[in-house]
């Protein structure tokens, strides 16, 4: 798949120079590179001297609490309307995947775009580049490009999106571009160690029992070329969790030798199944999940199944029968 790029940081950031009145947005199930961005983005606006507010869909999952500014996020739409004139939307393909924030950008006088995803579908201004590791390379670039640098609160977010964008600098998008800005922000005062603890470790005991049960779920199809984990709603029961929680169970399906594409079914309310999709270099599964409905990168992309989890299996197996099995 070739790199895509749309707009520039010089582009976007003039944009954000002409205008004021922020609303900074990004996609439902927030993880590290959209919270990170937003912190990031943030800091950037402050620097600039423009007032900003950010708001998530959902909570802010707690591996991520511990970065400054994250106390700030407000949740769901509720006191929004008035608040704001323009909206940034980070690290986000499609309005959709805004989920209960999409009617903002009806209000919105200006909506900017900045994002890595494939097919992205928001009108400009935006700065897309799908090569970028995470929306916070992107990010990064908007500093350089205002002659700015992040303060320790804007590093620690970048380094942040950063890190789990990478997988902890493990997938094919750890590039030197990637690792220099990451010892870049290291220098402004991001902290590998404690972050790396924060967002990774420092678990309830109950995921790792959580992740015993979905291990034996764990099946190896197709030749071993794939390999899924399911997590249904009667596995979930009494534990409290949300949903960045298992974020990272996927990984086990992926360390199998042989596997080209590991896969996790998730669950949620309403009887609608949340798929995760990993791949190795060479094949897309950024494709695979659009026929889906769903998107997002080459090698990791999601989509939501209308159906019970064991449903959304057979119909995934039965789509992948004829493309890689
Ligand atoms: P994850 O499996 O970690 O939730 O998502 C992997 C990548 O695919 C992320 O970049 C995420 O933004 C994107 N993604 C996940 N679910 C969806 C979806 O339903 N639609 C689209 N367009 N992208 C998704
Ligand atoms: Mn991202």
């Amino acid at each position: 798949m070739e790199e895509m790029v749309v707009g520039s940081p010089e582009l976007v950031l003039a944009k954000i120079r002409e205008l004021d009145d922020y609303l900074l947005v990004a996609h439902i199930h927030p993880d590290g590179d959209s919270i990170g961005s937003l912190l990031g983005l943030a800091d950037l606006l402050e620097q600039l001297g423009k007032r900003w507010i950010i708001a998530s869909a959902e909570e802010v999952p707690s591996s991520y609490r511990f970065l400054p500014g994250s106390e700030e996020i407000r949740v769901g739409t509720e006191g929004l309307s008035g608040s704001f004139r323009n909206v940034i939307a980070l690290d986000v393909s499609e309005a959709l995947r805004l989920g209960d924030l999409q009617p903002v950008l009806a209000e919105a006088q200006v909506v900017i775009n900045i994002d890595h995803h494939q097919g992205n579908s928001f009108p400009e201004p935006k700065y897309v580049r799908t090569s970028a590791c995470a929306t916070g390379e992107l990010i990064y670039e908007l500093f350089l490009a205002a002659g700015l640098k992040p303060t320790v609160v804007g590093a620690k977010a970048l380094y942040t999106a950063i890190m789990t964008d990478t997988g902890r600098f493990s997938h094919a998008n750890t590039t030197q571009t990637a690792l220099k800005i990451a010892a870049e922000l290291v220098g402004l005062g991001a902290d590998p160690h404690h972050q790396y603890v924060e967002v990774y470790e420092r678990k309830d005991i109950r995921l790792l029992k959580l992740l015993a049960k979905v291990l034996d779920s764990l099946r190896l199809v197709c030749d071993g070329k794939v390999a899924y984990l399911v997590i249904d709603q009667e596995t979930l029961a009494g534990f409290p969790l949300d949903m960045g929680d298992t974020e990272n169970y996927i990984s086990y399906a992926q360390m199998i030798d042989g596997v080209q594409i590991a896969l996790l079914f998730r669950e949620v309310e309403g009887g609608t199944t949340k798929v995760s999709w990993r791949s190795v270099p060479g094949v897309d599964v950024s494709r695979y999940a659009r026929d889906f409905g769903g998107g997002g990168h080459v090698n990791a992309a999601g989509c939501e199944i209308a159906a019970k989890p064991q449903e959304a299996v057979q119909k995934v197996l039965e789509y992948l029968q004829s493309r890689i099995c």
